[in-house]
């Protein structure tokens, strides 16, 4: 006989039921729940911020990607590689008859049906060059991180040249108190002066070499400004797990949110700030699309933070601090943090020489 679901498997059960839904459970997205708001104060920017109380358990925000790519070791043989079409994003089943690009640009691009490949056609056409060309040289010199980063940059950059031509997306009519499309993507925290002079140069390097505009990759900006809008979207980009990522307090046993499958850029998700002690948890569904729930009660007032990582893998404060510093360039002073830290006397203590 099985023994009974914990609270976490509960809880995630419940979500996946909820997400596995689709479409009829799920408002149409993006949606943002009526108290959820933004607002801005010194040293961290932008925060979202609950104007009314809400609910454990309520649904917060369902955000469409601006962009995304695949994240897949081997692409012939997963089973959870991304349909290419941005209205679709499912995962596909290599077992599915998903259909692989005619000028064999790279097989991480797949779409699950002919009208999903018909549908994405112009899209797709702005980033086929340029994947036959760079893919394998970039893969080979830089690894499948920079390549990632620099796919994900060119499909943002595929996304903004649909907007400009179809002169849509800058008046979110969904929802007016959040920007969408171009607008919030530029809009985005992170400059050139949060990294290093080391990874900006790395970056220039890259982009110089790689996304300058011409025959392969059609753009308007200037080298600086792709440089500009890779520091936004590496300080603001998500992950896509097939579990939550931030349940607090982190369960025993811990769940962990699985191995990444892909990568996207949120105009709206990515205004939420982190913390070790979260109020939401976060998951994308089915297609690719973030969604925010309330994991405990929300005071009015209180600000809406989500976890930048997984809380089951990074639990005592140096490692938390350690990598919110190296990949997202702030020291963390969250509750948690804040209330974790050594005392004066003992940080004055730890700190001094040892004497024999
Ligand atoms: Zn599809
Ligand atoms: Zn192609
Ligand atoms: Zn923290």
């Amino acid at each position: 006989m099985n023994s009974p679901p914990s609270t976490v498997e509960t809880r995630l059960l419940a979500t996946a039921e909820q997400l596995a839904g689709g479409n009829n459970s799920l408002p149409p997205a993006p949606w943002v729940h009526p108290h959820l708001e933004q607002g801005v104060v010194p040293v961290k920017g932008r925060q979202l911020r609950a104007s009314h109380a809400i609910r454990k358990g309520e649904l917060l925000l369902v955000d469409v990607p601006y962009a995304v790519i695949p994240v897949v070791d081997d692409p012939a043989s997963s089973d959870s590689l991304l349909c290419s079409s941005p209205a679709c994003s499912r995962p596909t089943q290599r077992s599915s008859g998903r259909i692989a690009c005619p000028k064999h640009c790279i097989a991480d691009v797949v779409w699950c049906s002919p009208a999903c490949q018909e549908f994405d056609e112009v899209r797709h056409r702005f980033e086929c060059t340029w994947l036959q060309r760079y893919a394998t040289p970039v893969r080979a010199k830089w690894g499948e991180y920079d390549f990632g980063m620099l796919w994900l940059i060119v499909r943002i950059l595929a996304s903004r040249q649909g907007e400009l031509h179809h002169a849509v997306g800058h008046v979110d009519q969904t929802n007016p108190r959040f920007q969408g499309g171009w607008d919030a993507i530029q809009a985005f925290c992170g400059s050139t002066e949060s990294w290093s002079h080391a990874q900006i140069r790395s970056w220039t390097a890259l982009v110089k070499k790689y996304l300058r505009s011409g025959p392969a990759l059609l753009h308007d900006l200037t080298a600086d400004e792709i440089v500009a809008l890779i520091c936004r979207e590496e300080a603001n980009s998500f992950g896509l797990y097939p579990r939550e990522t931030g349940v607090f307090p982190v369960p025993e046993p811990a769940v962990d949110r699985g191995d990444q499958y892909g990568a996207a850029v949120y105009p709206r998700a990515a205004i939420a700030n982190h913390s070790c002690c979260p109020n939401i948890m976060h998951k994308p569904d089915h297609q690719g699309r973030m969604v925010f729930t309330a994991s405990r009660d929300i005071a009015a007032g209180e600000e809406c933070c989500i976890s930048y990582f997984d809380l089951t893998k990074r639990v005592d404060l140096k490692s938390r601090r350690d990598h919110l510093q190296g990949l997202f360039r702030f020291v963390c002073g969250c509750d948690r943090c804040t209330a974790e830290e050594p005392s004066d006397a003992e940080s004055d203590w730890v700190g001094l020489p040892f004497v024999e």
